[in-house]
C-alpha cells in the first residue's frame, strides 16, 4: 500500500470520530509524507495546526492510525518550509502480518450480510460466539447441512470477524478436497524426490497457526493417509487451544467410513445444524440480496413471494434466480418486472421444483378428479361454473386447510393474481356457512390428501 491510500484510510476513521467542523479544520489538509524508522512524518498548514495537532489529537491519531497499520509509529508534524532533506518511503515498516499470511478468506462472508431465521438461528449464534473468543467457547465448532444454506458463508464470516478484531491472529480457511490433493501431492514428492522439506512444509503451514476452517469435511472420506495427517493436526491445535472450525454436508455420526477417533474428536466442541430456509427467511434473504444491489424498487413484493415459494431447500438457488429474473427483465426486454415475467424467466430454472411437487398439486388432481374435469382446466381461465366452482374449492383447500401462501397457489392455479385466490378463497368460506352439502363434500375431498 502506498501512503496516500494509508493516510486516506486513517482519514476516514478519524473524520467518524469528530465532528466535521473540527475534521475539516485539523485534518482535511494533511498528508502523510514518510514512514521510516518507527517515525510516521506529516505535512500540516500551519504551525497552529501542529501544536494543536500535537497537543490535543495525538491519542486519537495514534490509536486510529495503529488501528490501520498494526503498528505504532511516533508522529511528528511538520509545515513545509521545514521540509529541507528528501524523504524516504519505507513502507516496509507497516506492519500488517496478516496481508503476508495466505488466509483464503473472501471478505464478502460477513455476519452483517448473513440473514439470521428460525432454521440457522442457533448456527449463526454459535459461530458468533466462536468469533468472539476463538479456542475459548467451542472447540471444534462443527457445522452441518445440506448444499446451499450458508455453511461457507457463516465459517468465512468468523474467520473475517477474528481478522477484524487482530489482524495478527493467523486464520487459515481451506476446503477439506483442497487439504487432500495438497497432501497427496505432498506424499509423491516425497516418495518420487524424497523432499522431506516440503513435509516440513505442509505440516507447519497447517500447526502453525491459530484458527483452522476446514470446509466441506466430508470429503476426507477415502483418503486414509489425509485421514491420518488430519488427525495429528487437529490434535495439535487442539492442544495448544487453537480454534478449529469444520463444516459437513451430514453430522460426524453420518460421515460413514469416518474414523471413530476423529468421529469422537468432533464431539469434543458444539455441533450444529443448519434447516432449509423457512419461507419468512427466504422473503428475508431476498430483500438483502436485492437491496445490496440496489434493485429494492425493481422487485414487487408478488415477485419476491413467488421466487420464495418456489426456491425452497437452497439458498444459493434463490440467489440465481433473483438474478436470472433482473437479468431476462433487462437484457431480454427491459421491462417491468411482474410475476408474468417471472415465471417465464425462471422455468426452467424451477423444473427440479415442479417434479418434486406439492401438496397444492396433490389438490388439483384430487378436485379435478371428483369433478370431472381435467387439472388444465382447472389451472385455466375457463369461467363457466362447472370449472370455476371446483376452482374455487381447489383454492379454499389449499389456502385453508395447507395453510399455503395466496401468491403460490395463484402460480401453481395458472399464475393468478393472489388477489383472486383470496376472492375465490372468502366465497366459498361464505357459502359453506349456508351450503351443508357442500361443507361434506369439501371434507371429503380434504380426507383424500395424504
Ligand atoms: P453451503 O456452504 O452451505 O453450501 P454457502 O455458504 O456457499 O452454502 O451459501 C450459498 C450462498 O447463499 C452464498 O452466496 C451465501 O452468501 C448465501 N447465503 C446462505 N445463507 C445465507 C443467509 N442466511 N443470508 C444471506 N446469504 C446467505
Ligand atoms: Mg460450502
Amino acid at each position: 500500500m502506498d501512503l496516500e491510500s494509508i493516510w486516506n484510510g486513517f482519514l476516514e476513521k478519524i473524520k467518524n470520530q469528530l465532528s466535521d467542523i473540527s475534521y475539516e479544520t485539523w485534518f482535511s489538509e494533511t498528508k502523510l509524507i514518510s514512514l521510516d524508522n518507527g517515525v510516521a512524518k506529516v505535512l500540516v498548514p500551519s504551525h497552529v495546526h501542529k501544536k494543536n495537532l500535537k497537543e490535543h489529537y495525538i491519542d486519537l491519531i495514534d490509536e486510529k492510525f495503529t488501528e490501520c497499520t498494526g503498528t505504532n509509529f511516533q508522529f511528528e508534524f511538520y509545515i513545509e518550509e521545514e521540509l529541507e532533506t528528501e524523504i524516504i518511503v519505507n513502507t516496509d515498516e507497516i506492519g500488517v502480518p496478516s496481508n503476508n499470511f495466505e488466509t483464503n478468506l473472501d471478505s464478502k462472508y460477513q455476519f452483517n450480510n448473513f440473514v439470521i431465521g428460525n432454521s440457522n438461528k442457533f448456527a449463526a449464534t454459535s459461530a458468533l460466539a466462536v468469533a468472539e473468543q476463538p479456542g475459548n467457547m467451542y472447540n471444534p465448532l462443527f457445522i452441518y447441512g445440506s448444499s446451499g444454506l450458508g455453511k461457507t458463508h457463516l465459517m468465512q464470516a468468523i474467520g473475517n470477524f477474528i481478522l477484524s478484531n487482530d489482524k495478527k491472529m493467523k486464520v487459515l480457511y481451506i476446503p477439506c478436497d483442497k487439504f487432500v490433493s495438497d497432501f497427496v501431492e505432498i506424499c509423491r514428492k516425497n516418495a518420487t524426490e524424497n523432499n522431506t522439506e516440503a513435509t516440513k512444509q505442509f505440516k507447519n503451514k497447517y500447526r502453525d497457526i491459530d484458527v483452522l476452517i476446514i470446509d466441506d469435511i466430508h470429503n476426507l472420506v477415502g483418503a486414509t493417509s489425509a485421514q491420518q495427517e488430519f488427525f495429528n493436526t487437529f490434535n495439535e491445535l487442539y492442544n495448544n487451544k487453537k480454534q478449529i472450525i469444520i463444516s459437513s454436508d451430514r453430522s460426524p455420526e453420518d460421515i460413514k467410513k469416518l474414523e471413530e477417533r476423529l468421529k469422537t474428536r468432533f464431539n469434543w466442541g458444539l455441533q450444529v445444524d443448519i434447516q432449509p430456509p423457512e419461507f419468512e427467511l427466504r422473503m428475508n434473504i431476498i430483500n438483502k440480496k436485492i437491496e445490496m444491489q440496489e434493485l429494492e424498487n425493481k422487485f414487487p413484493e408478488e415477485v419476491k413471494e413467488y421466487i420464495a415459494s418456489n426456491c425452497v431447500g437452497d439458498i444459493r438457488k434463490l440467489e440465481g434466480a433473483i438474478t436470472r429474473v433482473y437479468a431476462y427483465a433487462t437484457i431480454m426486454n427491459g421491462s417491468a418486472i411482474t410475476v408474468d415475467l417471472a415465471i417465464e424467466a425462471l422455468k426452467d430454472f424451477f423444473v427440479q421444483t415442479i417434479v418434486a411437487k406439492n401438496k397444492i398439486d396433490q389438490v388439483i388432481q384430487i378436485v379435478s378428479e371428483n369433478y370431472n374435469i381435467s387439472p388444465e382446466d382447472l389451472k385455466s381461465k375457463k369461467k363457466t361454473n362447472n370449472i370455476a366452482i371446483p376452482r374455487q374449492i381447489a383454492m379454499y383447500i389449499c389456502r385453508i386447510y395447507l395453510e399455503e401462501n395466496l401468491t403460490k397457489i395463484g402460480i401453481e392455479f395458472g399464475g393468478k393474481n393472489h388477489t383472486t385466490v383470496m376472492h375465490a378463497v372468502d366465497k366459498i368460506k361464505n357459502e359453506i356457512l349456508k351450503d351443508e352439502a357442500l361443507n361434506n363434500e369439501i371434507q371429503k375431498l380434504i380426507n383424500k390428501i395424504h
